[in-house]
């Protein structure tokens, strides 16, 4: 298996000269546009990683998938989607235009940055560092690693050029959608954002949703199964932004992307898989990580279609 991988990181490097390292943050600027690497972590607790599997990246909209799983744990189904919908969006991840237009002024679906920040407001706490430590806890005991930390750097540099996102919840507070203080949700938002993981925390995080909420390293239930379904139901159909349905056709498997360069995978009933690759295409996903994925669902025949 390493041997695969190994070959497919190779064959698919050269693809990051055909995208761009994000710099809308620019903490994110200083990312190395070249590097690519991949963890697998399958449910006998095997574990494959190939190429640069040591960098460390932020999660950034992968963290969106826990965000949900807390939202969904705390609230129920019903609350959490009778504030955002769960349907595809053929806009970009931070666009704030449908808001206004759609009737209910719900976000489209909890994976663009509008959904993400709802159900930051749903999960329980009484302040933003609560709501950021209930979801932050989660993180590490998905990725069973309690070393896990923010990078700070990120996280200012996040807040203090986020204006969009600002933009996009102070509508939804004035829309009646999220209650309680919009800074203190937004700090919540981008420190989550900003969580600082390797593709092996990320591997691990996606085992647990494709072994149905249990972690095959204790069997000890992590999230309830019903939420798993959820999850990957509304990755499958959001989870690389406007990208999603191509991403279901080549490779067909749930996945959440984020503009850190990291694709969190999961195939349902056999392994998590996290690639990392900072050049992003002009959709906000890892060009390189996107053929690294289109490869080996071929090569293993992942689709789940
Ligand atoms: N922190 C980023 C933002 O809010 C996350 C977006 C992403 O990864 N697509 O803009």
């Amino acid at each position: 298996m390493e041997k695969m991988l190994n070959e497919i990181i190779k064959k698919n490097k050269i693809y990051a000269k055909d995208g761009r390292v994000t710099t809308y943050i620019p903490e994110l600027a200083k990312a190395d546009p070249d590097a690519l690497g991949i963890a697998i972590y399958d449910l006998q607790n095997n574990i494959f990683l190939a190429g640069d599997f040591e960098t460390k990246f932020t999660i950034q909209s992968v963290s969106k998938v826990i965000i949900l799983a807390c939202a969904l744990i705390d609230q129920g189904k019903e609350i959490v989607f009778s504030k955002v919908g769960a349907e595809p969006s053929a806009d970009a991840f931070n666009s704030i235009v449908k808001l206004e237009t759609r009737d209910s002024h719900k976000p489209l679906n909890p994976f663009i940055n509008a959904g993400a920040i709802v159900c930051t407001s749903l999960v329980n706490g009484n302040s933003g560092y609560e709501k950021f430590n209930r979801v932050f806890k989660t993180i590490k005991t998905m990725a069973n690693n309690p070393t896990i930390k923010v990078n700070e750097q990120v996280f200012i540099s996040e807040k203090f050029t986020g204006n969009t996102n600002r933009a996009i919840a102070y509508y939804l507070k004035g829309a009646n959608i999220i209650n309680g203080d919009v800074e203190d949700v937004l700090d919540a938002y981008f420190k989550l954002c900003s969580v600082e993981v390797t593709v092996k925390d990320v591997a691990k995080m996606a085992t647990i949703i494709a072994n149905n909420g249990i972690a095959p390293w204790s069997n000890e239930a992590i999230l309830p199964v019903d939420i798993c379904k959820v999850l990957k139901a509304i990755m499958m159909i959001c989870g690389l932004y406007n990208a999603s349905g191509e991403f279901a056709v080549n490779i067909g498997i749930p996945a959440k992307s984020g503009v850190g360069g990291c694709i969190m995978s999961v195939v349902p009933n056999k392994m998590g898989i996290a690639v990392i690759g900072p050049s992003l295409d002009e959709n906000g996903n890892s060009v390189a990580g996107l053929k690294v994925l289109e490869n080996l669902s071929k090569e293993l025949d992942l689709s789940i279609f």
